[in-house]
């Protein structure tokens, strides 16, 4: 991976000083309070509730900000500090998230708390007020999906079917096809227990949680709404 590309990878995602953290703190573009959440990451190899950059209340027609705050505050929260409890009684540290959920007979506690600490740190970073597809994406969506409307159901139509909790996504496989299909639970695409394996681009939360307050069981609605507030510039960037 070249520095560039490192650089443009949500940092959060990382504990542990397996990769260069002189890199990253040498960026200059970097908040002080941001390198501070990093160095502590570093110097105890747990994981951190990642920030939302748009705030709560960033597109309350779309999801409210009692729903964002508590999935944020109490959910998320919620399952990082349950993972870092579980890594530290497994005692796994220095890996990243993403290593981490790839392995071998993962125990049910990390499979959960993890799947639920990385599912919600992409969910954050693929959603923004009002984002716009480029070109390129958009060509390349039409190149996997036939069109960007047939992509768009398949999306939802996915997401409205999966029965009880869990998510939607779109991957990358290893030679390069875009899919989607869902997961249950906490469970994610980088998982060896997960129907399909990938690099997420994109995940949708349909736990009951995520929408509940403001559609009740209009799970549908939901996802309507949730397509306008993707940001694909994000999804884009995470493909490889
Ligand atoms: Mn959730």
């Amino acid at each position: 991976m070249n520095k560039r590309k490192f650089l443009k990878q949500s940092l959060w995602l990382t504990a542990g000083a397996t990769i260069f953290p002189s890199v990253v703190l040498s960026d200059s573009k970097m908040d002080t309070k941001k390198k501070q959440m990093i160095k502590t990451a570093l110097a105890t190899s747990t994981f951190t509730l990642p920030e939302i950059p748009y705030g709560y209340n960033a597109f309350p027609d779309k999801i409210d900000s009692m729903t964002m705050e508590i999935h944020h505050t109490k959910h998320h929260q919620g399952y990082t500090d349950k993972l870092n409890i579980a890594l530290k009684e497994v005692g796994i540290s220095n890996k990243t998230i993403e290593n981490i959920l790839g392995m071998e007979n993962l125990p049910t506690a990390i499979r959960n708390n993890g799947g639920g600490y990385y599912n919600h740190s992409l969910y954050w970073d693929i959603l923004t007020p009002g984002g716009v597809m480029s070109e390129a994406f958009k060509a390349k969506i039409i190149e996997n999906f036939g069109s960007q409307e047939a992509f768009m159901n398949e999306l939802t139509a996915t997401a409205a079917k999966r029965f009880g909790s869990g998510w939607a996504w779109l991957i990358q496989d290893k030679n390069k096809k875009l899919y989607i299909f869902s997961t249950p639970n906490q469970d994610n695409p980088l998982m060896k227990v997960s129907e399909m394996q990938g690099n997420p681009l994109l995940g949708i939360d349909v736990w009951e949680h995520a929408y509940y307050l403001k559609y009740q069981n209009k799970r549908g609605e939901y996802l309507k709404n949730i397509m306008d507030i993707i940001n694909w510039e994000r999804v884009e960037a995470r493909m490889v």
